[in-house]
């Protein structure tokens, strides 16, 4: 039987079996000095509660990141399957750093990233661990581009994530921002004419951006960065979990409704020499989990360190002696292991149904988008992040507009949408749409991450309602 499950009530089953698990060990004192004073406790635990659910926006509350009316940022709840084994691992806290730190999470850790691995179709000797986030990954595959080719830089598009520019900067390494086109693609030819001059090392593509949920063209770069005899690495951060749904035959992509869904970039992923995803995205993960993975296992000697702690005991290369970060929490591989058995990773079961309706939802709003009178899409959806805008007759009304739907959007009382806001170039947004004026640099469009799978239900919704207030905003303006 399929039934969501309840994280109460793995908790209570979790916590039971900790409980009988502690109490093998024996009695032992507990000592007063942990004790608290319970009036103080609850009071702070009252504030504390009250702080996390105050109301959105104005009074500084969370957003309802779990509720499809929240459609702005990457933002969502992990699995409540993840937030028991989370929790459960956590009352015992095991350190991933070396294997005695944790023996059973570290264990499952190795597996964690041999399932994250053959999902890419990479080779089963692929050598990689999880990280803190998608930050730390990308840092640690700059730092081994690096230490493969000293005398050379990177290159990526200029819809890359920030973080590579940042991380050149902090290693030190020469950073070559290429154009991307409108659609937010890497520019093949602006991307050719780098690579003549020698002094790119790896180039790094990305499979989903996160403003505009593009995919770089990964497929046709192949043979580019083959000609130059550079390496790739792939910023899968976001999107690398769809390369589940890349496996389905193109019929059966059709059948799913997935029309424009990039599967042979995908695909091409598992012909690069460094990825990473983050599953604490769209792997249903709480925040603290991200991945790196290298073809080349052999990349683990850039790692060496000669740690007078080493309190393992085996010779196998353990996780600390192959990841920049020391401490690392156990209950992040434990959570993401269970997660992958209940939900594994599967085009039509577990993880692949659960992407797919977060694609399909994109693609149904893009229709009703293109349909509307108040509203026009910027670029129709690769994946799961559609953008927008009311539709004005120049930049000044479009960005002052769509401030207004995002701020109109929270701000209502009875049926709040939350929305978020990108920053445009002028030259881009006049290159896809042609009649608008462009009186000013920028513009901010609107930008929805539809993430979860109850987006998918509640699109038309959501439609209707950022289409009501771009309705009556843009007739304000008119008049
Ligand atoms: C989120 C993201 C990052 C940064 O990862 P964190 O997990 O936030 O540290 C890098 N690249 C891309 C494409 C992302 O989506």
């Amino acid at each position: 039987m399929r039934r969501y499950p309840d994280a109460r009530a793995l908790l209570t089953r979790a916590f039971d079996a900790l409980d009988d698990w502690e109490a093998s060990f024996g009695p032992f004192e507990q000592h007063a000095s942990l004790a608290v004073e319970e009036e103080r406790l609850a009071e702070a635990l009252d504030e504390y509660l009250g702080r996390l659910t105050a109301p959105p926006a104005d009074d500084g509350g969370n957003y309802p990141f779990f509720h499809p009316r929240y459609a702005g940022q990457m933002l969502k709840p992990p699995h409540p399957v993840a937030v028991a084994a989370y929790a459960a691992a956590m009352r015992i806290n095991p350190n991933n750093h070396a294997l005695d730190g944790g023996p059973p999470t570290g264990q499952m850790e190795k597996e964690v990233v041999r399932d994250l691995a053959s999902m890419f179709g990479l080779p089963d000797d692929t050598l990689g661990h999880l990280t803190g986030g998608g930050t730390t990954a990308n840092l640690e595959a700059l730092f081994v581009a690096r230490e493969l080719h000293p005398d050379q830089g990177i290159a990526f598009s200029a819809d890359a994530h920030y973080t590579h520019g940042r991380m050149a900067a902090v290693l030190r390494m020469a950073a070559h921002p290429v154009a991307a086109t409108p659609e937010g693609r890497i520019d093949l030819d602006a991307l050719e004419e780098v690579l003549k001059t020698g002094r790119i090392g790896t180039v790094v593509l990305t499979a989903t951006t996160t403003g505009l949920g593009a995919v770089d063209p990964i497929a046709e770069a192949l043979p580019l960065l083959r000609q130059y005899g550079v390496r790739l690495h792939v910023d899968a951060a976001y999107g690398g979990f769809f390369v589940v749904l890349a496996a389905l035959r193109a019929n059966e992509r059709g059948a799913l409704g997935l029309p424009g869904f990039p599967a042979e970039h995908f695909r091409a992923i598992a012909e690069s020499d460094s990825v990473v995803v983050d599953p604490h995205k769209h792997g249903l993960q709480p925040y603290g989990c991200g991945c790196v993975l290298f073809r080349d296992p052999s990349v683990g000697r850039f790692y060496r360190h000669d740690s007078p702690y080493t309190y393992f005991t085996s010779d196998a290369l353990h996780l600390g002696e192959i990841s920049l970060e020391c401490s690392r929490p156990g209950a992040a591989a434990g959570a993401l292991w269970l997660t992958l058995r209940a939900l594994p990773l599967q085009p039509d079961d577990g993880l692949g149904p659960v992407l797919a309706a977060g694609l399909r939802a994109a693609r149904r709003w893009a229709s009703l988008i293109d349909a509307s009178k108040a509203l026009t899409l910027y670029t129709p959806p690769e994946t799961d992040i559609a953008t927008y805008f009311p539709r004005a007759s120049s930049l000044a009304q479009v960005d002052a507009a769509s401030q207004a739907v995002f701020e109109q959007g929270m701000a209502d009382e009875d049926d709040p949408i939350f929305l978020s806001t990108y920053r445009m170039e002028a030259k881009r947004l006049i290159a896809r749409h042609p009649s608008l004026t462009a009186e000013q640099p920028h513009a901010r469009i609107l930008h929805s991450v539809l993430m979860k799978p109850e987006h998918e239900p509640y699109v038309e919704h959501l439609h209707a309602r950022v289409e009501a207030l771009a309705d009556s905003i843009l007739l304000s303006m008119s008049s």
